[in-house]
Order: structure tokens, then C-alpha cells, then sequence
């Protein structure tokens, strides 16, 4: 049986009557278009068309036409058929992540799952794959007459919280396993209404794709109960914000062996509760260095630099740590018994308003960079990198974050190491793209935040 009838014979058997070609832009916008079955089986070939323009909408959807992108030039939306998936809470849609292909077929400069396929491909000539999940925060509750009531008001990991918010969760998770996701962990976050599910780690291409169909069963699921799920970097002043940590490691070429993990603990890492391989440190320092510039990508809204502030555990600064919260990047401790496996570093300065593939795929060059230099990391920062005086925040190259989307841009610019990982043509668009995002939102952080709020 050929892909096409497996995948329409897989179709009809969960009812579904329509396929959604899905792909990002560059404000973490999923967009698509939707093929019949009938069609399906040349769309799988032969995709489906959308304007070049469309990677050169802005989060108001105002065209930026100094990007050169605009009405005229066409790109195909080619599906990759792994990531078919049934859409539990739609009537009989299903989903594909896709390609943006040239009309010759070459991946479009613009596509930005191509840009991590190309990452994972060098990781791949050095030897390694790579395993990553996202970690999303949100908050919940219901938004009646302009007035939002979170859906619980209980504290930081508290049963009230979870009992409060157990119907909209529970259905959430079975939604999920629906999907093939894997729910890791789930627990209450810190203030009202906000709670945090993660997924199993998974190869990049397909932790993106399962990261962004969790966050779209999530706000699906709220919208069915009447409620509303926020995953905007910082909703409001006065409540914690949503960040999306990323935690990655990397394996041997077969996905066995972690070479983050030295199989010492205490050993390269010099931390007890660690056993970092040099690999894991080379990669550390690779992603350290490009920080500031990175977060263009990882952190990419106005509203994003709401969040990244001192003493809220999201990261401020460019530090690494052991267990430490308020470092960009943060070893999380091993488990016992599984030392190896539970070995991988975690990227703070991420949120929901990211392209994934752009963020784990800037985030990968940035690493193996630092393994192709042989770079070594500063010392390790074992406090709130906030309280380190000058001679401190010197000793472990601590300096702070971009305080807003311009600055993270003009740091991005200077970065030529992610200007060249990124292209020419990608680059230039999206900085022009987020240029215009600042611009459209500086002067009126009310209307700023509510368009925030509306699309994330
Ligand atoms: N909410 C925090 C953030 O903005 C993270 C809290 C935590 O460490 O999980 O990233
Ligand atoms: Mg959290």
C-alpha cells in the first residue's frame, strides 16, 4: 500500500474529513491551509500553495513588504506525513506539519523547519542526535464581560489549585494521549490560575511539532469549557510569567548513548548532583556566548521582555548554573538511577511567543559551535546572578539580557555567527518583520498587551 493510501485509510478510520497543512511564522503564528481527503493524495505530493508573502505578516498581520515578500511569488506547503495527527477537539480535522518549498522543490530560504532540519543534519555530521522537549507555562481562567477570573486561586504546587483546575487538566491530558503525547509532569505554578504540563523529550522536528499541538489542545480545550488559556510571556505586572523552558540533551548517532552525561557525576561538571561530559560543557559555553543575540529568536515579542526580568526565575542575565533558577541556562539535576538518561541542560530565556523550530534551531548551532571551537563556559553561577557585584558578574561573564525586543534585534544584528546560521534572506525578514512588531506596540503598552493576550 502506498503512503497516500495508508495515510487516507488511517484518515478515514478516525473520521477525519479534513487535513490541516500547517506551518509557522515567525511570531510563533501557526498558519495553514486545509485539503479535502479527496484531494489529499496529490496534496501529499505536490503541497498546497501560499503566498511568500505570508512569512512577512507581522502579529497585526500587516504585510512587510520591505522584506521583498508580498503578493506576488508562491511557495508549496509539502506535509510531512509523520506528523499526521487527528485533532481530538475538532469536528474531523487532522493535522500535518509542513515544508515551504520552492515551486522547484528546494527548501524556501524562509521555512523554518527547514532551518532546524539543517541543524539537526550538521549535529548529524558531527556524530550526534538530538533529543529536546518544551516545558510550557499558561495561565487559565474565564474572561466574562472584559473581567478575568483565573480558574483556581490556590498557591504554588497546592492539591487546591489542582482540584480546582482538575476537569479542565484531566481533559487536557486525555486530549493529549489522543495525540501520541506523553504527559511528563503536570503541576500548579506559582499564582493564581497558572500551571505548567510537559511532554517526553522527542527529536527536534517532532518536539516542535508536539510542543505546539499542546499548546493548541490546551487552548482548545479552555475554549470548549467556556474559559481562556493564556501562554503570553507576561499576561499582567502582577502575575508570574509564562515562560517555555527547552531542555535538550544529545546522543550518539543511534539515540543511545547521552554524551551530555559523562558517567561520573562530579567529575568535568564539578558540581556533586552533575556529571557533565566536556561535550555538555562545550555546548554550554557555545549557547552562552550567543545569548544576547539569541533571544531575537527565543524570546521574540515586546511583550516577551515583560518577563525576562531580575528575581522571577525566567533569567536576566547571560549565566549558567547548577540548579539555578535564575540562570539562562540551568543543569538540572540527575535522578538517581537514571543518571545518564536525566542528564540535559535547559534554556530559561525561551517562551510561547516563539517559532520553536527557529529557537531550537538557533540554540543547536549555537552548541555545536561551541563543541566545533572546543569553547569552555565561565564558572558556574551558585547564586541569583542579580546579587553578584561588578567584579562577580566579570568573573562569570554574567552581563545582562536585552530589556526589549529593539535591543535583542540590534544584538541579533551584531551576532554574525547567527546572522550566517539564519541566511541572508530569513535574517533580513525577520528582522524587519519584529522591527515593525516594536514599532507598532512602543507607544501603547495597553493595546500591546491585549493583542499579546488575544494571540498567544
Ligand atoms: N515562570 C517562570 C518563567 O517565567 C519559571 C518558573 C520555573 O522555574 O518553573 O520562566
Ligand atoms: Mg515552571
Amino acid at each position: 500500500m502506498s503512503d497516500a493510501e495508508n495515510l487516507i485509510r488511517q484518515a478515514r478510520a478516525k473520521g477525519v474529513e479534513l487535513v490541516r497543512f500547517y506551518f509557522c511564522d515567525g511570531s510563533g503564528i501557526l498558519r495553514g491551509k486545509v485539503s479535502s481527503l479527496k484531494t489529499l493524495p496529490e496534496r501529499l505530493v505536490s503541497g498546497i500553495g501560499v503566498v511568500k508573502g505570508s512569512m512577512a505578516q507581522n502579529l497585526l498581520d500587516q504585510l512587510q513588504t520591505d522584506t521583498g515578500l508580498g503578493a506576488v511569488g508562491e511557495v508549496r506547503l509539502v506535509p510531512d506525513t509523520n506528523s499526521f495527527t487527528a485533532l481530538p477537539y475538532t469536528q474531523a480535522s487532522a493535522a500535518m506539519f509542513c515544508r515551504m518549498e520552492e515551486l522547484s522543490g528546494q527548501a524556501w530560504s524562509h521555512c523554518s523547519r527547514s532551518f532546524l532540519e539543517r541543524q539537526v543534519e550538521e549535529a548529524g555530521k558531527m556524530g550526534f542526535s538530538v533529543k529536546a522537549a518544551f516545558e510550557p507555562e499558561f495561565i487559565v481562567g474565564e474572561l466574562k464581560d472584559g473581567e478575568f477570573r483565573h480558574i483556581d486561586r490556590g498557591l504554588c504546587f497546592s492539591s487546591e489549585s489542582m482540584d480546582m483546575a482538575d476537569g479542565f487538566i484531566t481533559e487536557v491530558v486525555r486530549l493529549m494521549a489522543l495525540q501520541g503525547l506523553e504527559l511528563e509532569q503536570y503541576y500548579p505554578e506559582l499564582g493564581p490560575g497558572q500551571h505548567e504540563l510537559s511532554i517526553a523529550p522527542a527529536s527536534p522536528l517532532s518536539a516542535c511539532d508536539r510542543y505546539l499541538l499542546l499548546k493548541e489542545t490546551v487552548k482548545a480545550c479552555a475554549a470548549g469549557r467556556g474559559l481562556y488559556a493564556t501562554f503570553t510571556p507576561k499576561r499582567s505586572v502582577e502575575e508570574a510569567g509564562n515562560g517555555c523552558h527547552l531542555h535538550l540533551s544529545l546522543y550518539d548517532e543511534n539515540g543511545r548513548v547521552n554524551q551530555f552525561f559523562h558517567g561520573e557525576a562530579g567529575k568535568e561538571g564539578g558540581a556533586e548532583q552533575s556529571g557533565l561530559s566536556k561535550t555538555a560543557m562545550h555546548f554550554i559555553a557555545g549557547v552562552h556566548s550567543h545569548l544576547k543575540g539569541l533571544v531575537a529568536l527565543t524570546c521574540p515579542s515586546v511583550n516577551s521582555y515583560k518577563r525576562l526580568r531580575p528575581h522571577s526565575w525566567s533569567s536576566a542575565f547571560t549565566a549558567w548554573g547548577y540548579e539555578n533558577r535564575e540562570a539562562a541556562i540551568r543543569v538540572p539535576s540527575v535522578y538517581r538511577g537514571r543518571e545518564s538518561d536525566s542528564t540535559n541542560i535547559e534554556i530559561k530565556c525561551v517562551d510561547s511567543t516563539a517559532n520553536p523550530y527557529l529557537a531550537l534551531g538557533a540554540i543547536l548551532a549555537c552548541g555545536l559551535d561551541g563543541i566545533k571551537r572546543l569553547a569552555l563556559p565561565p564558572a558556574p553561577v551558585e547564586v541569583d546572578p542579580a546579587d553578584l557585584d561588578d567584579a562577580g558578574q566579570k568573573f562569570h561573564g554574567v552581563e545582562p539580557l536585552p530589556r526589549s525586543l529593539n535591543e535583542a534585534l540590534t544584538e541579533l544584528e551584531a551576532d554574525l555567527f547567527l546572522m550566517n546560521t539564519l541566511g541572508k534572506e530569513l535574517a533580513n525578514t525577520y528582522i524587519i518583520v519584529k522591527t515593525s512588531e516594536a514599532a507598532a506596540f512602543e507607544d501603547d503598552p495597553a493595546f500591546s498587551d491585549a493583542v499579546h493576550r488575544a494571540r498567544y
